[in-house]
């Protein structure tokens, strides 16, 4: 798959990993390697990686064209820092914490963002989704109208420069880069994610992850 344009793939891996239990979580391993080197020999085909760790954790081996960089507080921060040296024309922002990375969906990313300028994958909930009232079931929301949010994220990196600007400018906060750049007045198209990049966030995500881990060799798609 040639990248239409330079691509940095810029991986916010700085985080304690608290609702996992299990210490930094980019250092947890699945299948036999660490989160970070299942995104690391993901991303391997790209112009330069640039990766987030938590301070004072020493970088690990990797190949020439991967940086590390030291994290910050929030993940936005991390991410303000690996963007400051990114010199690729697209950027893919991506979770350290989402190890299965469907080439396929890079691939819808790539063709996206070469045309919009911000893209990024989606999924459907599976699940009725409600708001819980003081821990019983309360008014339930139409599922059909809402979309989960994957990584990876793929923005024109003067696109993202400006968004993280502003928000700093303004004292804003967000969960995604996304959010930051559709602040600006800039239109982010969805793509196509797939449940298989999900985020190994609770304990229970790693015998999930384990188990794909053992298919995922054979081929993804
Ligand atoms: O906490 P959450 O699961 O949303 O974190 C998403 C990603 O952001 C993880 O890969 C985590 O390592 C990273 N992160 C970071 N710097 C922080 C907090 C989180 O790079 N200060």
């Amino acid at each position: 798959m040639p990248p239409p344009a330079t691509v940095s793939v810029l991986v916010p891996a700085a985080g304690q990993g608290t609702r996992l239990g299990r210490g930094p979580k980019a250092f947890v391993r699945v299948g036999g390697r660490t989160l970070l080197e299942w995104v690391l020999a993901a991303f391997a085909w790209a112009d330069e990686v640039r990766v987030a760790l938590p301070p004072g954790v020493s970088p690990p081996p990797a190949a020439a064209n991967v940086r590390f960089v030291p994290g910050g507080a929030e993940r936005q921060e991390s991410v303000a820092r690996l963007l400051e040296g990114a010199g690729g024309d697209v950027v893919l922002v991506h979770d350290a914490a989402r190890p299965f990375v469907v080439p396929a969906v890079v691939d819808r990313l790539l063709v996206a963002v070469a045309g919009s300028g911000a893209a990024v994958p989606v999924v459907p909930l599976p699940d009725t989704l409600i708001e819980p009232e003081e821990g019983r079931y309360g008014p339930a929301l139409d599922r059909s109208r809402y979309a989960l949010v994957q990584t990876p994220q793929a923005f024109f990196r003067e696109v993202l420069a400006e968004a993280h600007q502003l928000a700093r400018a303004e004292g804003r906060t967000a969960t995604d880069e996304a959010q930051l750049v559709q602040a600006l007045g800039y239109p982010v198209e969805l793509v196509p994610g797939d449940r298989r990049m999900f985020k190994v966030t609770f304990p229970e995500d790693l015998a999930l992850a384990e188990a794909l881990a053992r298919v995922w060799e054979e081929r993804p798609e």
